[in-house]
């Protein structure tokens, strides 16, 4: 039993390959965790720092809430399973599994109660007489699985442990890991590129591209939220369909156009409260998702309807899949159309080549997508909402209600684009609301808010039990924009300032056995800004392992929030631009050299120059030439 937390992992290899990019997550206890995604894109490098078979470059590795970056492998308590099972086969089938206990030196005993157990567990006490080579790919897979589990470890890792069976044979596998986990109550972490492994298997998934997390979910949330389109496409059979299209609002209702087809339908506009209304307009494209099941040969299944040619029917026994095209008069190229259809439908459906259907789509599961970037424009937890506002005197008007404007704000007067972010509304407050649903998201409670004629979003901790509420409004966060400029932006919570660490020797007085010891130690110094701020050893050594020998040649950059730096006596010297008083809150704008830096201070103050407090151990620590965060 086990739980893991990986913070800001990195994995350089030496090539300068950064194999792993910023990997965070935490896996609670007993949790069935699959790491997916295509060849190359950091599955294995992850499991092997977990496992301890690789460094990690950078963050840290916990187990149950121990460091263990610098824990060997056989003391990290974990067993690894590889596809390749590697078993020997001068040994029989028990002298297999008994092998890792005699060289942990167990009794004879002890030895063969675990290895009957575990062969129990698995099915495989009638061939603990066996060689390997006496045996199927099944047989031996599950040995490889008993050699990790009479360990009795506290983390199973799993690097596709599967690919070597047949079709068939992989899927019974499957189901017997999941038993497998079930059974024994630990911390599995797997690895696969099938989805389909993944999705069966995983409590929770994670879906990772050229070395970086694209989504951490539960199977039924990829399928339903994918935060991209890469997880869209990568995760359900058959592929989502994807087409370029564009989307335009006209007053209640937004008509959705597909390129290069007749298809154009108009849907409610309350379908798209979580889209960015940037997407609305008609001139920015999108990529529009639509399932296979959610395109149904029942016209009258869903509102919106549209026409296609079909190319072929696949009959698959519990239903059929229908190749079409959305492009009536287009050539009959249909696996490189880009308007070419997958449309699920009943066993037994039969139509015609070149036959024209009606179907009719479910926009309830529509997913929208941007063409460049290909991240959702319709996020499960939208980063913002934008309104139309109007500043008069010294006011801002919005949904309904008006906001008396700290003077941190000096937009002109006249009609704004307000840009509300998620986090910056709460529950209470002055503005009315209704509350119109209530979404759970991953432990958090994103509660709907109609305010006025839109709906704004705000995450809580809990359900709230009441309709009527109030909402408030974090100013300091949200932006005004007028003609497409912005022309008040949220204030910084990032700031960011150069920094060098350096080291020199110094006489250290050490204590030990009542006696006095003089002896040499380094004394490290990380200067931000062109101030010398002690650094400890412990946060220098983690310096120095990310960022190798040569870290005290490399920059770095410090990352800190307004609230971290305090205004003290001494410290890094800073001009004060100006102050941005936010009603409840206030913030000196500084310049310190080159850099702009927001310091929270109290009401009221007035100074002109500051002196900037900074701890290291507080401070987010960058590796600027390779974007890699140390600390
Ligand atoms: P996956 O398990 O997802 O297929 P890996 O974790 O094995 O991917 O590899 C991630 C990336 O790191 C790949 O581009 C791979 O080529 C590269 N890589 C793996 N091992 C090394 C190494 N020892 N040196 C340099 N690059 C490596």
């Amino acid at each position: 039993m086990a739980s893991l937390n990986l913070s800001h992992i990195y994995k350089v290899y030496p090539n300068g390959k950064k194999a792993v990019d910023d990997f965070s997550m935490d896996i609670a206890d007993k949790e069935f965790i699959v790491f997916v995604g295509p060849s190359g894109c950091g599955k294995s490098t992850t499991l092997r720092m977990i496992a301890g078979l690789e460094e990690i470059t950078a963050g840290e590795l916990r187990i149950d809430g121990v460091v263990v970056n610098d824990v060997e492998p056989k003391d990290r308590d974990i067993a690894m399973v590889f596809q390749n099972y590697a078993l020997y086969p001068h040994m029989t089938v028990y002298q297999n599994m008994a092998f890792g206990l005699k060289l942990r030196k167990l009794g004879k005993e002890d030895i063969d109660l675990k290895v009957r157990e575990a062969a129990e567990i698995l099915g495989i006490t009638e061939y603990l007489d066996k060689k390997p080579k006496e045996m199927s790919g099944g047989q031996r897979q599950r040995v490889a699985l008993g050699r990790a589990i009479v360990r009795n470890p506290k983390v199973m890792l799993l690097d596709e442990p599967l690919s070597n069976l047949d079709a068939k044979l992989r899927t019974a596998m499957r189901s017997e890991i999941s038993k497998l986990h079930h059974k024994l109550q630990t911390t599995f972490i797997y690895v696969t590129h099938d989805q389909v492994e993944a999705m069966t298997m995983g409590t929770r998934i994670v879906v990772m591209k050229d070395g970086v997390i694209q989504q951490i979910d539960t199977p039924r949330n990829l399928y339903r939220f994918p935060c991209n389109k890469f997880v869209a496409g990568f995760i359900g059979t058959p592929q989502m369909n994807f087409f370029e299209g564009r989307l335009l609002q006209r007053g209640d209702v937004v008509n959705i156009s597909l390129d290069n087809t007749a298809v154009s339908v108009d849907a409610p506009i309350g379908l798209f409260d979580k889209t960015d209304r940037a997407y609305l307009n008609g001139d920015k494209k999108v990529f529009i998702g639509l399932r296979a099941e959610h395109i149904s040969v029942d016209p009258d299944a869903h509102p919106y309807r549209a026409k296609c040619r079909v190319s072929h029917v696949e009959e698959l026994g519990t239903d059929c899949q229908v190749y079409a095209d959305f492009d009536l008069d287009g050539s009959d190229t249909v696996a490189e159309s880009p308007t070419r259809v997958i449309v699920k439908a009943p066993a037994g459906s039969w139509y015609d080549a070149d036959s024209i259907i009606d179907v009719s789509l479910d926009l309830d599961h529509m997913h929208l997508f941007d063409t460049e970037t290909e991240n959702t424009v319709a996020p499960r937890i939208p980063e913002e909402v934008v309104v139309d506002g109007r500043i008069e005197g010294g006011k801002l008007s919005l949904l309904g209600s008006e906001i008396l404007l700290p003077s941190a704000f000096d937009a002109s007067e006249g009609d704004v684009k307000v840009h509300i972010p998620t986090n910056a509304v709460r529950l209470g407050g002055d503005i009315a609301a209704v509350v119109r649903e209530e979404e759970d998201v991953n432990g958090r409670i994103l509660v709907h808010l109609q305010v006025g004629d839109r709906v704004l979003f705000a995450l809580c901790d809990e359900h709230t039990s009441q309709e009527q509420v109030t909402a408030d409004i974090d100013l300091k966060s949200i932006a005004l924009e007028r003609n497409g400029e912005t022309v008040q932006p949220p204030l910084d919570l990032v700031n960011s300032l150069p920094a060098r660490l350096s080291r020199r020797k110094a006489t250290a007085h050490k204590q030990s056995d009542g006696k006095t010891a003089k002896g040499a130690e380094w004394e490290y110094t990380l200067t931000v800004a062109g101030y010398d701020l002690n650094c400890s050893a412990e946060l220098a050594q983690k310096l120095i392992v990310g960022g190798g020998k040569n870290i005290f040649d490399k920059d770095l950059d410090v990352q800190f929030d307004p609230y971290t730096a305090t205004v003290g006596e001494d410290g890094i010297a800073a001009s004060v631009l100006r102050i941005a008083d936010y009603g409840r809150e206030c913030f000196a704008v500084c310049a310190v050299g080159d850099n702009t830096v927001n310091v929270s201070v109290p009401k009221g103050f007035d100074g002109k120059e500051l002196r900037l407090v900074l701890r290291p151990e507080q401070l987010v620590v960058m590796e600027k030439a390779r974007g890699i965060r140390l600390a």
